[in-house]
């Protein structure tokens, strides 16, 4: 019987206080936002989706009143089209890409136009998918996160066995785990998950490949692999006093206030080190729960922050404080964290690229109350995992692959994260449905 994991969700969850920040669309808004679309010709917005969907001809069937139709389009190419609707950086995607962006005209929302479609379709029920005459192929898929997903409802659809291993508790992978809950909450992620599974997928749950299963176990039972294992855990900065209470990795964080009671009210001093998305998520995150003093410390300037300049500008707005130029070198207190020593930086002359390194100026050490940090510093790669899957080539800890998504190991596929080094969900999906056809083709030579 297919597992139903919203069931394994707690009700109570920090993230349920958190509220949605670009809000579904009532019907007379979205027809009125797709009746503004100009239905481009050789529309820039579908060149920009990683997933390819057909913007205009979705929009197009959501201003007929074809709902149905339209979430049809949305998901033959991209069945994550629902989460992919509420998480996509946008601005920086098929709305950033809008023409009206060059006639000073607010570009059409893309994302919350997929939304509406989407959502309808879930909540009426409808599947458009079904699994294809079976193959008698099994594939094994490492990580039920969105690049395995993607991977596994394709393969399904083609008539496969998918089996999705996956170590946590929870499918989903930082879908449910990761993203900030105002875009979107673990329970809309397992929904999709459960839309998946309807297709054919199987997925087992508390099973680490490597460990409680091993690769020559998977290659003596499957007949391809495909590895979504996205990356590594958050990376500490090995700096004293790090081993404190209170002082987490961003991604525990995260995790904790999306799937638990978070206790907010106990850490009225927070400070979040790092300078991209993850930090502006957390940042935000937490003053959205209300601690009332969050302090972002980035070593480099602002104009250096890898991290979104909209997320950058709403994490402003929203009261969130910071220190540019400051890198934390000790974590001050008793067992507990109490503070973050800080030293001030300055930027060095530029190197051969342009780029100016941070240098720690003498004697400008201070300290900022701190009784909660959570270190966004980036998370690691598998490269240990990896190694134990035999002619594997990585790249600085990224599985290889060619055009069809094929490793140096014939057998293995991959996508996601742990081949692009960490972009964004739709890569993933993009990733893991183009790794499909690959297998496909590769199980068809007779494998
Ligand atoms: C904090 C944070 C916020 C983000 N916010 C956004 C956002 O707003 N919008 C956006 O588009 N992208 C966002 N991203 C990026 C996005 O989440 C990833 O690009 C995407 O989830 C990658 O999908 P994936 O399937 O490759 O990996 P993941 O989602 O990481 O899934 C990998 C899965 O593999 C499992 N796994 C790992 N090792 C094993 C093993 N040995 N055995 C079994 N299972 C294993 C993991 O538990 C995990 O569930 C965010 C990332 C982070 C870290
Ligand atoms: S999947 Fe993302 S990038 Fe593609 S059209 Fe939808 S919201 Fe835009």
């Amino acid at each position: 019987m297919t597992q139903n994991y919203l069931e394994n969700l707690a009700t109570e969850r920090s993230e349920t206080a958190i509220t949605d920040y670009k809000p579904r669309f009532t019907d007379l808004q979205a027809v009125a936002e797709a009746n503004r679309c100009l239905y481009c010709h050789d529309a820039p917005c579908i060149q920009v989706c990683p997933t390819e969907i057909n913007i205009p001809e979705f929009i197009h069937r959501i201003a007929s009143g074809n709902l149905k139709g339209s979430a049809r389009t949305i998901l033959d190419s991209n069945i994550l089209g629902l989460s992919c609707a509420s998480v996509c950086p946008v601005e920086v995607l098929c709305v950033g890409s809008c023409v009206y962006n060059h006639m000073q005209i607010k570009p059409i929302e893309i994302g919350r136009l997929q939304r509406y479609a989407t959502e309808y379709a879930y909540e009426k029920g409808i599947q458009f998918y079904k699994k294809g005459p079976d193959t008698g192929k099994k594939v094994a898929l490492i990580g039920a996160g969105p690049a395995s997903l993607a991977c596994a409802a394709q393969l399904a659809i083609m008539g496969h066995n998918p089996v999705i291993f996956e170590r946590h508790t929870l499918p989903g992978g930082l879908n449910t785990t990761g993203v900030a809950p105002y875009k979107l909450r673990a329970d809309t992620s397992l929904r999709e998950v459960a839309y998946i599974q309807e297709i054919g997928v199987e997925i087992r749950t508390g099973v680490a490949v490597g460990s409680d299963v091993s690769f020559a176990d998977l290659e003596a039972q499957y007949d391809a692999i495909f590895i979504g294992a996205g990356l590594g855990p958050d990376s500490f900065l090995d700096v004293p006093g790090e081993d404190k209470e209170g002082v987490f990795g961003a991604l525990e964080v995260i995790e904790a206030l999306k799937l638990t009671q978070f206790p907010a009210e106990k850490y009225p001093n927070a400070v979040v080190v790092g300078g991209g998305n993850t930090a502006l998520d957390v940042v935000r995150e937490l003053r959205k729960l209300g601690v009332p003093n969050v302090t972002m410390v980035y070593r480099r300037g602002e104009a250096q922050m890898s991290g979104y300049a909209h997320e950058m500008a709403a994490a402003r707005q929203e009261g969130v404080q910071f220190q540019f130029l400051a890198l934390p070198v000790e974590y001050v207190g008793e067992a507990h964290v109490s503070a973050v020593r800080c030293v001030k930086m300055a930027l060095g002359e530029p190197d051969a690229s342009g780029r100016r390194s941070p240098e720690p100026v003498a004697g400008s050490e201070f300290e900022l109350p701190a009784n909660l940090v959570a270190l966004a510093t980036g998370q690691g790669k598998l490269t240990e995992l990896f190694g134990k899957i035999s002619q594997l080539e990585l790249n600085r800890g990224r599985v290889v692959v060619n055009a069809v998504g094929q490793t140096s190991n014939p057998k293995y596929f991959a996508g996601g994260d742990c081949v692009n080094g960490g972009k964004e969900v739709v890569n993933a999906a993009a990733e893991g449905k183009h790794a499909a056809f690959g297998i496909d083709a590769y199980l068809k030579e007779g494998n």
